[in-house]
């Protein structure tokens, strides 16, 4: 089982889609969307500007992508 992070912008990271679908379905990620953040899949952390490392750059995180577009018809 993996840790439990409280959701923190900035630090925290969500790498496993499984997690990720966890968050949505328990309304943490949406929390955290409502308070201004925006998810990068690339490096699945949540920022509030506008994400340029090289994982988003390269365009990884498609099994993320896949977990939020499930979920979301709306971008985020
Ligand atoms: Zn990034």
């Amino acid at each position: 089982m993996e840790q439990w992070t409280p959701p923190m912008g900035g630090t925290l990271r969500i790498s496993n889609p499984k997690t990720l679908e966890k968050w949505i379905h328990n309304g943490n990620f949406q929390k955290e969307i409502d308070d201004g953040y925006k998810f990068y899949v690339g490096c699945g952390r949540f920022r509030t500007d506008v994400c340029k490392c090289s994982k988003c750059r390269k365009g990884k995180g498609k099994k993320l992508q896949e977990v939020i577009d499930k979920h979301y018809t709306n971008t985020i």
